[in-house]
């Protein structure tokens, strides 16, 4: 993710990306303190919302099973403030045995749940759905559970929901925590699973969703389009956007299918900023190795985010970013290569837990400076230094890079500060800094191809900068990753 800048004139300081975007969160207290309601027969105990114990977001998630597959499908009716018509179909694969199965859901109304087939008991408990089939299911059982359901694009009260309404439709914006607003999920990042989209949208719209197309099938007024990813995601990288959009097509670096997804009205504004990602995907390769998905492309969404955010294949994009005259040409591209690291570092290699969300926004900061250097001549040196300017006092508001403080109470995407964008990228040019460029280089392309479709922690991290440069790098790390004060800056002893 990436906040946009409000006023585009001075986009050199880091300060301008972290401004919050407009949306408002629910307190989560309030939330948990008004939905538990039983809607068939329930266990003995109360149900209860459960959580895989992420530090900064402990009900997210949900343990004793591990999703292998989602298959969505959503009928939309052509407004978009009206809820739309939905089945999610999830498989997976127990880890416990369970007598009941928590699904992270809490904004839209279920109608019918089964389990293999049968009809399952289910009730809401704070933001979970939790399910309580016929019989209890053992460990290592492979189980289909089938959710008919609502999926409602109006947000609740006070709190963004991960559906975006844009001028023409819908689009999805899922980080960090929202995906189970749209649909029932495991909704944590360490537990990635393939997915099936199916839209149904009536006659002159276009449905596109993350992974590539399967089938077009019409019917009526109505069109189904259908989507499968060929790599395993995470909930909170979803897409689905719902549009009078134009699909371009052209080919990226060895073949790639490169496919965007702009407003049909708008195509001729944004066809220049566009044909631009073929060379963009290339100079990240050069990089750090080949692309890792199967398509690459840009949803430019025609609505007010606040953010850009790079769901897998297919990242979301205000289109005022490219239309408004105020942004400098170089510093858009830099942020279209923001999204697209973030394809190798954060979706590719996912977080194993929110509190490693700088090795995502440390690295897509990185690059994006990097890109803004060669490209446009913008000292990555300037930018690392007014960092190291600044770090102390973005440590103490918002935590060191690998520690982040909680979000703010009603707004969990304050998480994304700059402690976790500049101050990370700071991390690692430390890091280039203290093994050198070419060792630092050979971790960057390990790190990708090692954990690549998996996810990683911070001591994953650590503990191969350590295996290739030679040398425990755990004391160094430990300063720069969870202390309160930035450590002095190698090679650097004027900063
Ligand atoms: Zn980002």
């Amino acid at each position: 993710m990436l906040h946009t800048p409000r006023t585009p004139h001075t986009p050199h300081s880091p300060a301008r990306r972290t401004r919050a975007p407009a949306r408002r969160r629910l307190r989560a207290a309030a939330l948990l303190a008004s939905a538990v309601s039983v809607c068939l027969v329930a266990a003995s105990a109360p149900p209860a919302p459960l959580g895989v114990g992420d530090r900064l977001f402990p009900h997210l998630g949900n343990p004793g099973y591990d999703v292998v597959a989602y298959d969505l499908s959503f009928t939309y009716s052509g407004s978009n403030s009206e809820p739309l018509k939905a089945v999610t179909v999830i498989v997976a694969r127990t880890t416990a045995d369970l007598e009941r199965i928590n699904l992270d859901f809490a904004h839209g109304k279920v109608d019918s749940v089964e389990v293999d087939g049968e009809p399952a008991a289910f009730a809401t408990a704070g933001e979970d759905l939790v399910v309580t089939p016929g019989g209890a299911l053992d460990e290592g059982e492979r189980t289909r559970i089938t959710v008919r359901h609502s999926s409602d694009p109006v947000p609740p009260e006070n709190r963004g929901g991960g559906w975006v309404r844009t001028a023409d439709g819908l689009a999805m914006a899922n980080q960090a925590d929202v995906a189970h607003l749209v649909f029932p999920c495991n909704d944590h990042p360490s537990d990635k699973a393939r997915f099936t989209f199916r839209v149904t949208a009536p006659d002159g719209l276009t449905a596109v969703a993350n992974g590539l197309p399967t089938g077009v099938d019409r019917a009526g007024a109505t069109t189904t389009w259908t989507y499968r990813t060929g790599h395993p995601m995470a909930t909170e990288l979803a897409q689905v956007s719902i549009g009078r959009s134009t699909v371009l097509h052209r080919a990226g670096p060895h073949g790639l299918p490169v496919r965007d997804v702009v407003p049909t009205k708008h195509r001729a504004a944004l066809e220049p900023w566009l044909e631009k990602t073929p060379g963009q995907i290339a100079w990240m390769e050069q990089r750090v190795g080949r692309y890792p998905f199967e398509t690459y492309g840009l949803l430019m969404a025609d609505a007010t985010t606040g953010f850009e955010l790079e769901t897998q294949t297919l990242s979301l994009f205000e289109r005022e970013l490219f239309t408004e005259p105020g942004y400098p040409e170089w510093y858009v591209e830099s942020i279209m290569v923001h999204e697209l690291a973030h394809q190798w570092f954060g979706n590719s290699v996912g977080p194993a837990t929110w509190s490693d969300l700088w090795l995502n926004e440390g690295h897509a900061t990185w690059y994006e400076a990097l890109y803004a250097q060669e490209r446009a001549d913008k000292s990555l040196e300037a930018r690392m230094k007014a960092a190291y300017g600044a770090s102390d006092r973005w440590r103490a508001a918002g935590g060191p890079p690998a520690a982040p403080k909680p979000p703010d109470p009603g707004n969990k995407i304050s998480i994304f500060r700059p402690n976790v964008y500049d101050g990370a990228a700071l991390v690692l040019y430390a890091l280039r800094q203290e093994i050198g460029r070419p060792v630092f280089e050979r971790v960057e392309r390990e790190w990708v191809s090692r954990h690549r479709d998996g996810t990683a922690t911070t001591a994953d991290f650590v503990r191969l900068a350590s295996e290739i440069s030679g040398r425990d790098l755990g004391d160094f790390f430990q300063a720069w990753l969870y202390g309160e004060k930035t450590p002095p800056m190698p090679g650097h002893p004027d900063w």
